[in-house]
């Protein structure tokens, strides 16, 4: 018997077209509707809200052969890649589905009829197995199919009841299995379809969806049970094409020959090199379909795993000695055999095969660098007459490079030589004990090092860009900067989860604020940040309750502050393009902040823009608000984006792959934030200031939406009081402050002159004390107030008044002042041969606690006893008596 895949899966979907099903094409493997989900592992992914009763579709009963992917957790070991003979990271599954259509005995019948009348599998081949309780499938194994009662075997819970989570729908399941008979080698008592001896195989699972379990673990049952089934294509192709490994199967063919092809390799010479020729089969399969529903290789989340695949299969075949890169030709033959099941791959086989050659092109590069390490060490160890590599240079190889410790024993074991097992592996311990001494220590080294630590094993995957909430589980929790496996209310914690909607602060962007919450407690996010690629941090406080590692939380962005800060990231877009637009290209960006509140964009320009400029800006970008152009984003190569003329940032690092944001015609931008949906979200764009802030670079600040509306109400406001105050319109203001400010200058000249006659009129009646010593007259008088300024002023008015004479005047700064005084002296020029300004205050100075001096015709001092001044001027009287 021989039935090529292709055939296996038209008459699956076939038969259950005839039979009321509609034929669902296989979903993206990026799920769409489940956050918590890396990617679709089952057929029943796409139908889960169908299932759940959340969307409901136009037909009750549907069949489907769906794209999975499987590279962790617990169905999914990447180790026995290759090695197990059914074990694949990428399948697919075929299934039928009953949506309250028909249950429990139609699934039966269907299965049964499509495997023996359709497929013409004989019945005797077949055993089936049923959960333990479930009286009705056995019953109707038995009595409506007729099968003899030893070849039903009632399995427990962990083998056939399925549940979707730990609430929600659930229920037995029926597997059908293919009996190979009993190996000698098996030891087990029963030997049922759970024992693993390879007697059996299991090719259906019936999944009957019968209750639903709350919280405390009851099950009600469901008001319309529903059926989901899954069958693994590759394992079907077992058995119609009668092998016993899905390698021999009919899909692998053209892919595990090309790898033969390209390495020399034959399947069947060596078992390890049989396991890496299968290796490569199977990634550059995975890798089709990842790279073919735009999963591309990155350092995060799901491109993440697309890269690790990349990288294994790619040391795989170093393994093989194969040098060049060559994952692309395999994907090549992937695409031959499954390009007319799945177009959309074949239409984007020059993409995949580019994306595939590029990384892998990269990592050989670093490998070859490894490699030429290698090469010198072991020159060295020759000339020393040694043969073991030891073990720290083992591990460099390893921590640095990439580079797994067999392919090092590989290369080694070539030339006669051995690695330092031990050593390597003490190597590895230390630097598990420095990241743990890292972990445990303080500073700001100490807790970079933690966050590298855990950017390596806890890469974070981003949703951000299409929801605000998802559900994941924590994955690291720091408390004061120490790893933690749970934290309570009121402690300020860190939170690292698989995946998130926040958006870390990068780019200028802000990081979002919002909650994470379990059943268990809730923490109030007020920053996220990315110290380190590819891992995100939530910091905030426990404000309710208890959070803990493990825990499965309900991750919420506050909508309005991220809407308010997502405005004005394309604010900032729209204003950059503007900028260009009206100053010229060399208006390049240098910085920029987008916050809820405001953003804030500096540019390259060398002088003041003008309110002209200004002006036309503003214009510009409003205009661009109003067509508005819905917003663009995607993803291509940083060649490729800077080529379709998108606007980057020189100082910016960008990756391989690079995210282009553009609106309309206008704006494209390479920028990873999150953006409105369309430049009309903006709603309004107004400047609120613009300065210089270095030589050459200026700066912008502006408002959108409600904000810039707030802003120019409040200007508004303002406007309206003054011209309320001066009891006119708005309108008048310019011309009404105009003359007030006129009307100023008037006064404050009548002001000036009214100053300067009571000045002299003081000074003059000062004069009446004038005193006449020996011919000369001596002036010594107290104003209180005044400052040295003044003082210095009405000393050259009593000289002038004096005509020859000698003047001193002195003054308290009063109380507050703490008695401090000033004193100020003068002498006509006729009498300096005589009398010496400097002199005389000095000595003066001395009565009120200071000093002082100056010139012959004038000088100044200070003291600090204001209750002396009397008493200071009777000594200068005194003095210039001699
Ligand atoms: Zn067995
Ligand atoms: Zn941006």
């Amino acid at each position: 018997m021989f039935v090529p895949a292709r055939e296996i899966r038209e008459r699956f979907l076939r038969y259950f077209e005839s039979r009321g099903h509609r034929i669902v094409p296989s979903a993206s493997v990026v799920p769409d509707s489940d956050p918590t989900l890396m990617f679709v592992n089952a057929g029943m992914v796409p139908f889960k809200r169908t299932l759940l009763g959340e969307e409901v579709r136009p037909y009750s009963r549907a069949t489907s052969s769906q794209k999975c992917i499987r590279v962790s957790g617990k169905h999914n070991d990447l180790e026995v890649i290759g090695r197990s003979p059914r074990h694949h990271t990428f399948f697919e599954m075929l299934g039928n589905f009953s949506f309250g259509d028909y249950f429990k005995e139609g699934a039966i019948d269907f299965a049964w009829e499509l495997l023996t009348q359709e497929m013409k599998l004989a019945p005797e081949r077949l055993a089936v197995s049923v959960f333990r309780e479930d009286d009705e499938a056995a019953a109707h194994w038995e009595n409506g199919i007729g099968l003899p009662q030893e070849k039903i075997y009632r399995l427990d819970e962990d083998e056939n009841f399925w549940s979707m989570g730990d609430t929600g729908p659930c229920g037995p399941c029926s597997e059908i299995h293919i009996d190979y008979g009993r190996p000698d080698t098996c030891t087990s008592e029963i030997c049922d379809p759970s024992c693993d001896c390879g007697r059996w195989l299991e090719i259906w699972n019936l999944v009957f969806m019968q209750f639903n379990r709350d919280a405390e673990g009851h099950r009600t049952p469901l008001p319309k049970p529903s059926i989901d089934t899954g069958g693994g294509l590759e394992r079907w192709a077992c058995v119609f094409q009668d092998v016993r490994n899905t390698f021999d199967t009919d899909l692998f063919q053209l892919p595990l020959e090309r790898a033969q092809t390209i390495s020399g390799v034959n399947l069947g010479e060596d078992e390890e090199k049989d396991v890496s020729v299968r290796v490569l089969a199977d990634h550059a399969r995975s890798l089709t379909f990842l790279i073919g529903d735009g999963v591309l290789p990155s350092s995060a989340g799901r491109g993440y795993v697309v890269r690790r695949l990349l990288r294994r299969a790619s040391r795989h075949a170093v393994f093989l000695g194969i040098q060049e890169p060559c994952i692309h030709e395999v994907v090549d033959a992937v695409i031959d055999e499954m390009g007319a099941a799945f177009p959309d791959v074949a239409e984007r086989r020059d993409f995949i095969r580019s994306r595939v050659r590029r990384d892998e092109e990269r990592f050989l590069e670093t490998l070859s660098k490894g490699l030429q390490i290698l090469e010198d060490e072991i020159q060295e160890l020759s000339a020393k007459g040694e043969t073991v590599l030891p073990g720290p240079l083992v591990f460099k190889l390893y921590d640095t490079f990439g580079f797994p410790m067999d392919l090092t024993a590989d290369v080694l074991s070539g030339r006669g030589m051995s690695i330092d097992q031990s050593g390597f592996e003490s190597a590895m311990s230390e630097q598990k004990t420095r990241a743990r001494a890292a972990w445990r220590g303080s500073g700001d080294e100490a807790v970079a090092a933690v966050y590298q630590r855990m950017a390596n094993d806890l890469a974070t995957s981003f949703c951000g860009y299409h929801s605000l909430e998802a559900e994941s589980p924590v994955t690291a929790l720091l408390v004061g900067g120490h790893p933690a496996e749970s934290a309570g209310q009121g402690d300020s914690i860190e939170i690292v989860v698989e995946e998130t909607p926040f958006y870390a602060e990068s780019g200028g962007q802000v990081g979002d604020l919002g909650s994470i919450a379990s059943a268990k407690g809730r923490v109030d996010v007020e920053d996220t940040l990315k110290p380190v690629e590819g891992l995100v941090i939530h910091r905030g406080k426990v404000v309710e309750g208890t959070i803990a590692l493990g825990d499965v939380v309900q991750l919420a962005v506050a909508p309005e502050t991220r809407q308010a800060t997502v405005r004005n990231h394309s604010g900032t877009h729209l204003l950059h393009a503007a900028l260009r637009e009206v100053l010229g290209s060399q208006a390049a960006q240098k910085g920029s902040l987008v916050g809820p509140d405001r953003l804030r964009f500096d540019f390259t320009h060398d002088t003041p823009l003008t309110p002209l400029e200004i002006e036309r800006i503003e214009d510009l970008v409003n205009e661009w608000i109003e067509v508005n152009a819905a917003a663009q984003t995607r993803e291509m190569s940083y060649d490729q984006a800077v080529k379709s003329g998108a606007i980057a940032i020189f100082e910016e690092k960008y990756g391989d792959d690079v995210r282009v944001v553009s609106f309309g015609t206008f704006s494209t931008e390479l920028c990873g934030g999150t953006h409105a949906a369309a430049s009309g979200d903006v709603g309004l764009l107004k400047i609120i200031s613009e300065q210089g802030i270095a030589s050459g670079v200026r700066r912008i600040e502006a408002l959108t939406g409600l904000g810039a509306l707030r802003h120019i109400r409040k200007q508004e406001r303002a406007l309206d009081e003054v011209a309320q105050l001066l009891k006119t319109v708005p309108a008048e203001l310019p011309s009404r402050v105009g003359r007030l400010l006129e009307e100023r200058r008037v006064l404050q000249r009548e002001l000036d002159q009214l100053k300067r006659a009571q000045a002299g009129e003081a000074a003059g009646d000062l004069m009446q004390q004038v005193r006449e010593i020996g011919g000369t007259k001596v002036l010594g008088v107290r104003v209180d107030g005044i400052d040295a300024e003044a003082m210095r002023t009405m000393i050259d008015d009593f000289r002038n008044r004096l005509g020859s004479g000698v003047v001193l005047v002195a003054s308290s700064l009063g109380e507050e002042s703490g008695g401090k005084v000033l004193l100020a002296a003068g002498v006509t020029k006729d009498l300096v041969g005589s009398h010496k300004a400097g002199d005389l205050i000095r000595d003066v100075a001395k009565v009120v606690g200071g000093g002082g001096g100056g010139r012959p015709d004038f000088a100044q001092a200070g003291g600090n006893d204001a209750s002396k001044i009397d008493e200071a001027l009777e000594r200068f009287y005194a003095l210039v008596e001699g």
